[in-house]
């Protein structure tokens, strides 16, 4: 990716400051003198950089706060909205979603473009489209959008911004930054559909004050972000979270990827169809038939949900199936990595009243006890947010991100 957008970056990228802004940042409101503390410099020194700081608009003074004795000091903030991000969610259903954030990931204004095809030229104009569509629909200047942060389906390459390999997209050797940032003049940084979401709930959302989540999506597919100790964990080959092909039954039906019994085929959403239309046939009453027109074809994972949120008994009893499928799955996460938290996101997460009920029971009565006990099992805070919001925070910990020096060396 290109280094964050020229004068910004030379001044966030220095060592002191961009310690200040993420202390005041974590910590605010904070004072002058509090802050001398923590990084042991001079307060003459903190004054400094954060009058520089205030200059830039990133922080500013909230009002003086309290002490014991003595001239109450001024306190220091954030302010969020001095720069934006933009976060873009390549779905798998041929949509480009689409939002500004501020500097608290706060949504600012959203879009939504469908597509005509996949094609990368297709997708490439549609991101540019977007992204001047929302700085002209928010008001704001170009100049003040920080990055782009993107989460697309796929193996990548996320160093180098490439999409080396997706299904859903039918592409190869995308240079999907280079591409965008070649058009729009702004830095991109890319991550896959499942590690960007992880990364929002990590830091703003269902699990903030854990260091350790999973957050897993069940959808077309079915996929694991894992975050440790606050960070992305990618693998070798940036592989990691194919958590949906897991196999649970050698003898099982035929996965996409070629093996018999895999977690996807038994929790994913053509399994949930599947074994909504084979209980229909085998006679099973219920609200789905109605909603969809007694067409088996038009039976969709929306309308199986919205049987399910009206209490229909059968929708209830796919559900809750999956959730048992799911709880199997995750008895070996849980069994692995000890999370503190997993955040189950996707469509299947305006269900989860019902889904995480059978979830946690499998996983308390089948994990080993104390991971089992730990584990908060959560549906996802930010719901069809999390895509755009988890791309967004992709640039955000860029932003924020403490130039990698030993400390000790320059105090
Ligand atoms: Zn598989």
């Amino acid at each position: 990716m290109k280094n964050i957008r020229s004068g910004n970056s030379k001044f966030i990228k220095d060592l002191n400051q961009a310690l200040i802004l993420n202390i005041v940042r974590n910590q605010d409101p904070i004072s002058r003198s509090e802050i001398a503390k923590m990084i042991k410099l001079s307060p003459a020194a903190v004054s400094n950089l954060t009058d520089k700081l205030i200059k830039e608009g990133y922080i500013r003074e909230k009002g003086p706060g309290s002490s014991e004795a003595g001239r109450k000091p001024i306190l220091l903030e954030l302010n969020p909205k001095a720069r934006f991000v933009v976060g873009i969610d390549l779905e798998r259903v041929n949509t480009v979603k689409a939002a500004i954030t501020d500097l608290r990931a706060n949504i600012i204004c959203k879009k939504k473009h469908f597509l005509k095809d996949t094609d990368f030229s297709t997708v490439v104009d549609s991101i540019v489209d977007i992204v001047h569509e929302l700085v002209d629909a928010s008001g704001l200047k170009i100049e003040k959008i920080m990055g782009i942060g993107i989460g697309t389906p796929g193996l990548l390459d996320h160093h180098k911004g490439k999409v080396i390999y997706s299904t859903y997209l039918h592409w190869r050797n995308v240079p999907l930054s280079a591409l965008i940032e070649q058009e729009l003049d702004i830095p991109v940084i890319i991550d896959t559909d499942t590690n960007a979401p992880a990364l929002a709930e990590q830091k703003y959302g269902a699990g903030k004050e854990a260091k350790d989540l999973i957050y897993i999506t069940v959808g077309p597919g079915l996929g694991a972000g894992i975050i440790i100790d606050g960070q992305i964990y990618h693998g070798i080959d940036g592989t990691a979270g194919e958590f949906g092909h897991t196999i649970i039954d050698p003898d099982g039906p035929l996965c996409s990827c070629g093996n018999r019994g895999c977690l996807e085929t038994m929790v994913a959403e053509a399994s949930i169809i599947k074994r909504t239309t084979e209980g229909i046939r085998k006679g099973k009453v219920s609200l789905i038939s109605k909603l969809a027109q007694n067409q088996e074809g038009l039976i969709t994972p929306k309308i199986i949900y919205e049987a399910a949120l009206k209490k229909d008994k059968f929708a209830v009893e796919v559900i809750r199936e999956t959730g048992y499928y799911l709880g199997l799955g995750l008895v070996s996460l849980v069994n692995l990595l000890n999370p503190e938290v997993i955040v189950i996101g996707g469509d299947i997460s305006q269900v989860a009243d019902i889904l995480l009920e059978p979830v946690r029971e499998v996983v308390v009565s089948r994990a080993l006890s104390v991971p089992a006990q730990r584990v908060r099992i959560v549906a996802s805070h930010f719901g069809k947010d999390a895509g755009v919001i988890g791309a967004a925070t992709l640039v955000l910990e860029n932003i924020f991100q403490i130039p990698e020096v030993n400390l000790s060396s320059v105090r």
